[in-house]
């Protein structure tokens, strides 16, 4: 109402009243709220007592360490509306948080924290004594956070990839992984970051744009040829070598061979003019002729052309050692896209070198140490580092060997270790692996088995699991799960059997993994080693951080076969898997392959993953931009809270919810204001459907209460009615198919559109002017509390705390305690009346074209509210204005004519249809056959009810009164 009636007659009106806020308060009523749900137990008893089958949501683990970002809260909420919307269902949704608590960030977070002094004194134990305490620490600030955000979960008993129980089931993976032959040591290139002086997984690299690299061209002198090859080039053989191109000159003192693809074609090329990397034939690929004519500034003529297959077993020497080396046949790898398709082959330092090695009996030459300084081996640049020094005193030596053909920057993709930011390289090391050949085929029909959303999720992952290389699992930290193996201390010889590791799990099960650096050999070994401990050393190796989260299945869900301590209510296979997209190289895989290795199988059964957070511009959030949004400051206000206010958990939960997640989701200032207003929009629904049932008993009429059954509804009512079921179908699907911001917009909507702006709209007459128990008022306050319960089951996964607000609020008894209890909205089967639906839409089609006349009437200053108008309709008698004839005939004749009522749903007070035009037309508009009339309405205005009547002074008791309020007064 726009402005207040006299006083008195005030008084007289049903106005609101409810506690519920219209000012949300999050700082302090969602707290409340929690404490509330805590003290009653309500997760709690619903996950475990719920009638529905075990729903298992199974927690990827976040790192510990550092503070909650906003890509926290879209990966926990996201999986909180999901687990609240299975609880609400009737499942037992237990959600289990974890946290991966091993690893070299929080080993080094500890080593900065240590002056040089104590970090002298530190022994492996002290440290991990440090690095425990440090990601206890760690986890209990992240848990505040996340239990703020109103996440349900059994945060009293999260699981930790420290627990002694946790590292005995990872070591129990293990051990079934080496029973079945699939773990193995070996010396291997593998990534190694000198700057952190350890082997990395791929998902510990990064590649940073605008690397280079120092390329160079080299000619190898070719030392003797088949003979069969020899005759083939008769001259073409004199002066002859093979032009390599590699980025990396420093691993040239590691060269053993240079391998060609059998199938391509090469052409032996004469030099022509001066000799070049002092030679007059130069073999390279066919295809590339071309352009290494002008890349390398030589005339080459095409004097031979053969097989790459032909060149196997011609042997050249080494430009800076003494060695010489045979051209061996590579894999189909070796292309013609870049370099000469002659490649440089150091079995120590590549992948397919090594591959190709290990076909030829090559040695594995690694010539480099840990900190990525060429040994002895490297002969004269031994001491030289490979990321420093190495390569221009490498190329230097070529130049004066004359061996270089021409050297270039050369910009492309290179790992970088993720923590320190350095570039990585390739080294062989002991190391030990997991042989993902040994099981790749039943991981690809694993993940056949699995449902990917979005689907293509799938492909990569099968594309990934295809290619990858063998797993290695070895770490040279000591923050971690130790690899339970023995080396002999004179031979070298390995002890890892099922007894060893089974003893091992044992202890590791009662003292946690800290026992492999409390005690000696003699204390880990069972008999009969034990007795021969002196003979044993015990490994240092840790397990790599993806194998400690990768065991999840079997710590938390009890998958290792046998397992007696499986958890209670938790599946395995989990039914979701729901991740940030870049776990499908990460954690989804590494789950993967450790479930497929001892079970044969995936460890869930869907798999959702979902985008990153950008700023509203779409650019990565990062300190130095300043577009930082820290979720701690939007929940909970900042410094300043006129600037920056506390919005609430809430309204970062709708957020979360608003986003189409399977792509980036950007969030800002701008946006959180938009969510704000979107949050207090559905507030202040839901405030007026609370504050016009104070009055209200939801019992049947029949039963003494105030609900109307509903075959006795008016048409609009029931129109009501159907939108709310139509909503609930709707949000149903939106939620079975986890597309949250489906349900964002659905929501907007009813509360905007059908509730406000339509139903709530033409209520307030009903609801404010009729008389308390007058059928026309209790009709909508039966619907409103229909609405408002169920409006709060549909936000309750989301909106959670204002959901329960609601509930609390609700001013009548319910049977449940939380809107939890209540389970999911469901529409009675006489809700649905869709044949009320196209009538309505021509009634409201009518009533924005009426609405748009009395707004230009208001404009032009001819008119106030739209109560001092009258509205005269002609209809033309065609077809064009059938359907909306059809639909007022269905009005007219409704049973309940003082509810479906064309004057009062339009506003106004007097509503014509036909019959002549009204004097004093202010506006008239034609649409499609409907001619809309306005007029100022005849009588005078009734200082209660606002309604012009003709009525108004016959009354002497309220002489400004019409006759309809003077019957309410006077009952
Ligand atoms: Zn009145």
């Amino acid at each position: 109402m726009t402005a207040s009636p006299a006083p008195a007659y005030k008084d007289t009106l049903n106005l609101l009243q409810t506690p519920f806020n219209m000012r949300a308060n999050a700082k302090v009523r969602e707290p409340q709220l929690q404490a509330f749900w805590a003290d009653n137990r309500i997760y709690e008893r619903l996950s475990r007592e719920n009638p529905g089958a075990p729903f298992t949501l199974h927690d990827g683990p976040p790192y510990a360490n550092g503070a909650l970002h906003v890509g926290h809260a879209l990966n926990k909420i996201l999986k909180d509306i999901i687990n609240k919307t299975a609880l609400l269902q009737g499942r037992k949704a237990v959600f289990v948080p974890g946290w991966d608590c091993h690893g070299l960030p929080i080993e080094l977070k500890v080593l900065q924290g240590l002056s040089n002094t104590e970090r002298k004194e530190l022994t492996p134990m002290s440290l991990r004594e440090k690095a425990h305490a440090y990601a206890l620490e760690q986890v209990e600030l992240q848990k505040g956070g996340f239990r703020r955000w109103g996440i349900w979960g059994d945060w009293d008993a999260p699981y930790l990839t420290l627990h002694k129980s946790y590292e005995a089931a990872q070591i129990g993976v293990f051990g079934r992984m080496v029973l079945a032959g699939h773990i193995y040591r070996g010396l291997k290139p593998v990534h190694w970051s000198p700057s952190s002086r350890t082997a990395l997984a791929e998902a510990e690299l990064e590649y940073p744009d605008g690397h280079t690299s120092p390329s160079v061209y080299v000619a190898f002198p070719v030392v003797e040829l088949p003979e069969a090859l020899g005759q083939k080039l008769g001259e073409a053989a004199g002066d002859l070598a093979v032009a390599i191109w590699t980025t990396t000159p420093w691993t040239l003192p590691a060269n053993l061979a240079v391998s060609v693809n059998g199938s391509l074609d090469y052409a032996v090329c004469r030099v022509e003019g001066e000799p070049a990397g002092g030679a007059r034939h130069l073999v390279v690929a066919a295809e590339l002729v071309e352009s290494l004519r002008s890349t390398l500034d030589l005339g080459l003529t095409e004097m031979v052309r053969l097989k790459g297959a032909e060149l196997e077993g011609l042997t050249y020497r080494h430009p800076l050692l003494e060695r010489t080396c045979p051209v061996v046949l590579g894999g189909d790898t070796i292309t013609t896209e870049s370099g000469t398709g002659l490649v440089h082959t150091a079995p120590g330092h590549g992948v397919d070198d090594f591959n190709t090695g290990r076909k030829y009996g090559l040695a594995v030459l690694c010539p480099v140490d840990e900190a990525g300084n060429l040994t002895a081996e490297a002969g004269p640049f031994a001491g030289l580092n490979v990321l420093k020094d190495a390569n221009p005193a490498i190329i230097a030596a070529l130049q004066e060997a004359g061996a270089l053909l021409k050297e270039q920057r050369y910009a492309h993709r290179y790992p970088y270790d993720w923590r320190t930011k350095k570039p990585t390289i390739f080294r062989a090391t002991e190391q030990w692996f997991a042989s993902v050949e040994g099981f790749r085929e039943q991981a690809l029909a694993a993940i056949d088995q699995v449902e990917w959303l979005p689907a293509s999720g799938r492909n990569r992952i099968e594309s990934m699991v295809r290619e990858r290389g063998d797993w290695c699992i070895s770490r040279q930290r000591t923050w971690g799960v130790p690899i339970p193996v023995f080396y002999h201390r004179e031979t070298g010889e390995v002890l890892l059997n099922e007894a060893t590791i089974r003893h091992i799990q044992q202890l590791i099960a009662e003292h946690g993994a800290d026992v492999w650096w409390q005690r000696d050999e003699a204390g880990l070994l069972p008999e009969p080693y034990a007795a021969e401990a002196s003979q044993w050393r015990k490994g240092t190796d840790t397990m790599d951080v993806w194998f400690d989260s990768g065991s999840s299945w079997a710590g938390v869900l009890g998958g290792l076969p046998g397992d007696q301590a499986r958890a209670e209510q938790l599946e395995y296979p989990a039914d979701l898997y729901l991740e940030g997209s870049d776990q499908h190289r990460g954690w989804f895989q590494s789950s993967l392959l450790t479930s497929v290795a001892v079970n044969g199988h995936a460890p869930y059964k869907r798999v959702l993953t979902h985008g990153f957070t950008l700023d509203e511009k779409g650019r990565k959030m990062s300190k130095s931009l300043g577009n930082v949004v820290d979720p701690a400051v939007l929940v909970e206000g900042g410094k300043n809270e006129k600037q920056e206010p506390a919005y609430g958990a809430d309204v970062l939960r709708l957020w979360v919810s608003s986003v189409d997640y399977s792509a980036d989701v950007p969030l800002g200032p701008g946006i959180v204001k938009q969510l704000a207003d979107v949050y207090r929009k559905v507030r202040n629904t839901a405030r007026y459907l609370l504050g016009n049932l104070h009055d209200f008993d939801p019992r049947p009429q029949a039963e003494g209460g105030d609900a109307v059954a509903h075959a006795e509804l008016p048409l609009l009512d029931r129109w009501m009615l159907q939108r709310t079921a139509t909503l609930i179908d709707s949000v149903s699907g939106d939620f079975e198919r986890f597309e949250f911001y489906r349900f964002f917009q659905a929501l907007q909507n009813f509360c905007v559109v059908d509730l406000s702006n339509v139903y709530l709209d033409i209520a307030k007459d009903r609801l404010y002017v009729s008389s308390a128990g007058d059928p026309r008022r209790r009709s909508c306050q039966t619907v409103l509390a229909l609405v408002v319960e169920r409006l709060a089951g549909l936000i309750a996964p989301v909106l959670c705390h204002m959901a329960e607000d609601i509930w609390q609020n609700l001013p009548y008894p319910v049977a449940e305690e939380s809107v939890f209890e209540r389970g999911w909205p469901t529409a009675p089967a006489e809700w649905r009346q869709p044949q009320l639906e196209a009538p309505m839409a021509q009634i409201l089609e009518l009533r924005a074209l009426v609405n748009r006349q009395l707004e230009s009437c208001r404009k032009d200053g001819g008119l106030g509210a739209s109560l001092e108008a009258q509205v005269q309709l002609e209809l033309a008698a065609d077809e064009s204005t059938a359907p909306l004839r059809e639909a007022l005939a269905q009005l007219e004749a409704s049973s309940q004519p003082r509810v479906d009522n064309l004057a009062d749903w339009l506003l106004v007070s007097a509503l014509r249809i036909g019959g002549p035009a009204p004097e004093g037309v202010l506006a008239e508009a034609s649409e499609g056959g409907l001619t809309v009339r306005i007029a100022r309405a005849e009588g005078e205005k009734c200082e209660r009810c606002w309604h012009y009547e003709t009525d108004i002074g016959q009354h002497a008791s309220h002489p400004t009164l019409c006759g309809r309020c003077v019957a309410v007064l006077e009952g």
